[in-house]
């Protein structure tokens, strides 16, 4: 972080609004690390946002519940909210105005004007697009109206939680306001997609600072999300994932296993087929402060195909399945492999495909078969080995 002026300007504005210059740099080197870059990145980003004035930001609602919002204000330790606050010029947020009417209007042309070509353009909600956008309207203008007015004069679109980047609860079954999401209204257009309902602040705030700092976005995958927060599902960096490998699943709310902080995969997680960071990147500083923290299933909300699509508690079928982190015992009884064959067997086995297509079979064995691998050991008579304990006793 530099020492010039503005920066002790940024920085004793933070120290009058109770934050230190520590709490400033804990949060940007999250913001770094949250979009993949090295530390040393952090110290470009708060520089950028001293030097060359925070980036503009123009934040629209359209069809939402205004959580995403939520999510990034309602921290438990309010400095938090105030240094990304801090970190963004937020010109334009209907929610956190204090003008209305005609000057919150002109507020926006005014921010378009000062900023064209170079400011984030962040969209919350879903845009209704049936007879011609009626049923969500801003100031006389429909949003599908306003998104196409003001995307066009903006640096970056990002589209926030799962409503915005496919069309999240306003698009559900029946759908009677024809809504969507912002990459299908803007076709052709780059938009960066955050879906998670809500999504993660800090995934929005590592976004912002790389376009701001080096001009960039990050790097995004066929729906537009970044790579850095939804290359990997849920399932694969999940703290209850030993428990899913040893066989050990809540099977009712409330039941023993649920209370023991077992795997949730039978009351219908969909952390398997779900892409995310939720389990890797606290929402705000709240360590377990995400479904699966708290006892809830994952619900699948980043996936246009299972978010409020799938049932609840309907179980997810897994594919890829990387190896367990725990294995099946070696032993001479009960018909089990003795230590020397197994040995060999795993030589020539290893020698012939490699340990992943070992792991792999213990799924594909089971082309179409949901159930799960202390269900399969019990169905094949194996219950109860001292490494399979099944389920919790
Ligand atoms: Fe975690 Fe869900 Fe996977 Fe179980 S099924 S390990 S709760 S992500």
């Amino acid at each position: 972080m530099g020492d010039g002026e503005s920066d002790k300007g940024l920085l004793s504005g933070l120290e009058s609004s109770g934050s230190s210059r520590r709490d400033f740099l804990k949060i940007i080197t999250i913001a770094a690390a949250s979009v993949g870059l090295p530390v040393s990145a952090a110290g470009k980003m708060a520089e950028a946002a001293s030097k060359k004035g925070k980036p503009s930001v123009i934040w629209l609602h359209f069809q939402e519940c205004t959580g995403c919002t939520e999510s990034l204000l309602r921290t438990s330790h309010p400095a938090l909210s105030s240094l990304i606050l801090d970190l963004v010029s937020l010109d334009y947020h209907e929610t956190l105005f204090a003008a209305a009417g005609y000057q919150a209007e002109d507020a926006l042309k005014a921010a378009i004007k000062a900023n064209e070509g170079k400011f984030v353009l962040v969209v919350e909600g879903a845009i209704p697009v049936k007879d011609n956008g009626i049923y969500c309207k801003v100031g006389g203008k429909t949003a599908l109206q306003i998104l196409n007015e003001v995307a066009p004069k903006a640096g970056a679109i990002v589209a926030i939680g799962s409503c915005a980047s496919f069309g999240g609860i306003p698009a559900a079954e029946p759908n009677p306001t024809g809504a969507t999401g912002v990459p299908q209204v803007l076709k052709g257009k780059t938009v960066v997609t955050l879906p998670g309902c809500p999504a993660n602040p800090y995934n929005l705030l590592g976004t912002v600072l790389q376009f701001a700092t080096y001009g960039t976005l990050p790097a995004l995958d066929e729906h537009g999300r970044p790579k850095f927060a939804y290359a990997r599902v849920i399932h694969e960096d999940c703290p209850r994932r030993p428990h899913f490998d040893a066989g050990r699943f809540a099977s009712q709310f409330g039941d023993a296993s649920h209370r023991d902080g077992h795997c949730l995969y039978k009351l219908g997680c969909k952390g398997p087929v779900t892409h995310a960071n939720c389990s890797l990147l606290p929402f705000v500083e709240m360590p377990g402060a995400w479904p699966i923290g708290i006892g809830h299933p994952c619900v699948g909300c980043t996936e246009q195909q299972v978010a409020f699509r799938t049932p609840m508690f309907e179980v997810v079928p897994i594919h890829n399945a990387t190896p367990p982190s725990t294995y099946a015992p070696v032993a001479e009884s009960g018909g089990l492999l003795s230590i020397p064959a197994a040995l060999g067997a795993g030589a020539v086995l290893g020698a012939l495909a490699g340990a992943g297509l070992v792991a792999s079979r213990k799924f594909s064995d089971h082309d179409g078969d949901q159930s799960i691998p202390g269900e399969r050991r019990r169905a094949s008579g194996k219950e109860g080995t001292p490494a399979d304990p099944g389920e919790k006793k």
